[in-house]
């Protein structure tokens, strides 16, 4: 679950709380991604992590970034000029609409409305909200995104040799399998009315089996057989950056409270929120580096500094701990940091370090 390089720095660290990002790592799992969506092309939903080192490894491999506001934009045309942008995101404003884009995906007909009033070219996606059911996802992005059909059809006559129409833009799950992403595929690619096509991001990432990934190979080869000449494109985030992340820390404190083990590290969800906005344990090792009190193979829940109870880590998991071990939690590459409420409380903030080899 975590790869030697990264447990062997983990013990190095001069100063804990530490966020490790395992770069070799990335740089395969991006590759392999790449290799196994053939033509369909590839960006990267910055808002999953927009660490510049992860973005720097991420640009040799896929062929754009969507980004979601200025500042995203700002960032990442700062690091890559000339590398394409999608731009989307509800409620963009004008600054905003102005940005240049490959492409700007546009989520409402009084926002198409405000582009044309730019005077600006623009290529542009429509971000459909087919209203589709998605069992068994994480999270839908129904509700206020994009338009629906009536939205679109109060989109096409407006569109001029400037501000052009590309084609649909669909993200609508979040945490999907590759079977369920291509049936809302098929679905959503049925008519074959557009020449390009992109279908978001929403890959499945099981922090309850962080062995699992994700079957990119059929995913590929799925749209592949869905393709009939359109441009496919999709844009993941969690699904590219999760696995590349670990957040390192310290025991503090055992004890036994109403018969309940607890371990107390250094830091908190205020560093690493994403297993408290998921609900889940995230998954950990312990590295046996303390002399202190513990315990000994029995359900710990591992809990921060924060003086809130729902600052947990991960409930009741069947584990030797000591004050003083070494905790490697592990899939905290994406929506980790970046999500996190980091004043909270006032404690130092973790240092970073990117591992090369
Ligand atoms: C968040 C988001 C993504 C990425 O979603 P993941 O679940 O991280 O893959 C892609 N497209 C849009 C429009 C998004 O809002």
């Amino acid at each position: 679950m975590i790869a030697p390089r990264v447990q062997e720095a983990a013990v190095r660290l001069p100063r804990l709380p530490a966020y490790v990002y395992d770069l070799p790592t990335l740089d395969a799992h991006v590759a392999a991604v790449r290799r196994a969506l053939g033509a369909t092309e590839l960006y990267y939903a910055v808002k999953a992590n927009p660490d510049a080192g992860l973005l720097r490894v991420l640009a040799g491999h896929v062929d754009g970034f969507e980004v979601s506001s200025a500042g995203e934009h700002a960032h990442v045309t700062g690091l890559f000029p000339g590398m394409p942008v999608a731009l989307g995101g509800p409620g963009k404003t004008d600054a905003e609409l102005r940005l240049p884009h490959h492409r700007l995906h546009v989520e409402s007909p009084y926002e198409l409305r405000r582009l044309l009033d730019t005077g600006l070219e623009a290529d542009v996606l429509l971000r459909l909200n087919p209203g589709l059911p998605v069992e068994g996802a994480a999270l839908t992005m129904g509700g206020p995104f994009g338009m629906d059909a009536a939205g679109v059809a109060e989109c096409l006559p407006l569109f001029t040799d400037r501000v052009r129409l590309r084609g649909l833009h669909a993200h609508l799950a979040s945490g999907l399998s590759a079977p369920q992403l291509l049936g809302l595929a098929e679905a959503l690619l049925g008519d074959g009315a557009y020449e390009e096509v992109n279908l978001g991001g929403g890959m499945a990432v099981s922090y309850a089996s962080p062995g699992e990934r994700f079957d990119w190979a059929a995913y590929g080869a799925g749209l592949d057989a869905l393709r009939r000449g359109r441009l496919l494109r999709v844009e993941p985030g969690r699904a590219l950056t999760a696995y590349c992340g670990s957040y390192v820390t310290r025991v503090v404190d055992v004890k036994r409270v109403h018969g309940q083990a607890y371990a107390v590290v250094l830091g908190g969800t205020h560093h690493l929120r994403t297993p408290v906005t998921k609900g889940h344990d995230q998954p950990f090792v312990v590295l046996p580096t303390g002399a202190g009190p513990g315990v000994t193979d029995e359900p710990v829940t591992v809990v921060g500094q924060l003086c809130t109870p729902k600052d947990v880590f991960a409930r009741n998991i069947g584990t030797s701990v000591r004050v003083g071990d070494t905790v490697v939690f592990a899939m905290a590459g994406a929506y980790a940091w970046n999500i996190s409420h980091h004043d909270f409380l006032m404690h130092p903030k973790p240092a970073f370090h990117h591992l090369t080899s």
